[in-house]
């Protein structure tokens, strides 16, 4: 047997969804189950009941403002933001989803499931970091809105407390990204990445080397691996890099993706 025995829900509404998550305290959202459905056959996690988010409209879509303000639903799925006309008014998110795995993870993982796993080698914590979303959660007792800045608490935890989903995730207007990664092969998993948006001044979120984006901020794209250098990175080691080499990297990969957020690569 793949599963431990585990209920199953697919309400029709997210204030069903909400009720049986607050109701349950070993219930977990269903996504896309690239990320779930995996940690549970490894028995990494076991919760008593899946609430499928499959079947809430409410949660898809992709919206795009006058102002060039982008509101995507938590169950939107990477193929989705890479084929959205809407999602080109910040062209860097379909470019980065279009490299997440394959095309099976692309067409099932959604922008919401990568957000809320927080795993430090996955490519949109950093992204959503670089350009300065805002998560809106809701809970039975109403919305609350946090900045992606506020939103990674440590690995594979965020703001989304018990009883809570993610429902949409809210981008301003934008153009000038980048990002760049060392993978393990072609689109794989990352060795450390970097997202950058530059708006006067530059940001960057360095993924891989904590157990969330480190945010460092520089007044031009020239001043991006001191900046990195001050940050005094002491990122984790394991088969695929030391620290010392992840930090080398997150230095290489802030500069690349800064140049490439200034269109000077
Ligand atoms: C072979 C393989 C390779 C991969 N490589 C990469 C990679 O290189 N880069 C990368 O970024 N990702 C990678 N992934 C992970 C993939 O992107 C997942 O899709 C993603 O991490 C989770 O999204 P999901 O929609 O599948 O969420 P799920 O697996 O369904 O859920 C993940 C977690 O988020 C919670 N959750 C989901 N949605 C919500 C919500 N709206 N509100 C509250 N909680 C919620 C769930 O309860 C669960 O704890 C890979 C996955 C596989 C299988």
């Amino acid at each position: 047997m793949l599963l431990r025995e585990v209920e199953y829900a697919k309400p029709a509404s997210v204030a069903d969804a909400l009720a049986l998550l607050a109701a349950n305290d070993g219930a977990r959202a269903l996504a896309g189950g690239q990320t779930l459905i995996n940690v549970m056959k490894a028995r990494a996690a076991s919760p008593d009941m899946l609430v499928d988010l499959n079947g809430l409209d409410d949660l898809r879509g992709i919206d795009l403002a006058a102002d060039g303000t982008l509101t995507i639903g938590a169950m939107t799925t990477y193929t989705e933001l890479v084929r959205s006309a809407e999602a080109r008014a910040r062209p860097i998110l379909g470019e980065v989803c279009a490299t997440i795995a394959d095309v099976q993870v692309r067409n099932r993982g959604t922008i919401g499931g990568n957000v809320c796993s927080n795993d430090p080698t996955n490519h949109l914590p950093p992204l959503m970091c670089a350009i300065g979303a805002q998560m809106t959660i809701a809970s039975a007792s109403g919305e609350r809105t946090v900045p992606a800045d506020d939103f990674f608490l440590g690995v594979y935890l965020t703001a989304v407390g018990p009883g809570e989903l993610l429902t949409k995730i809210t981008i301003p207007a934008g153009k000038q990204d980048g990002f760049a990664a060392v993978t393990l092969g072609t689109d794989g998993t990352c060795i450390a990445n970097a997202a950058a948006s530059v708006n006067g001044s530059v940001r960057v979120a360095l993924g891989c080397v904590d157990a969330v984006p480190v945010v460092v901020e520089a007044g031009s794209v020239d001043e991006v691996g001191d900046a990195v250098e001050r940050a005094e990175l002491q990122p984790p080691s394991d088969v695929h890099a030391s620290s010392e080499y992840r930090a080398h990297l997150a230095k290489v990969l802030a500069v690349r993706a800064a140049r490439d957020a200034a269109g000077s690569n």
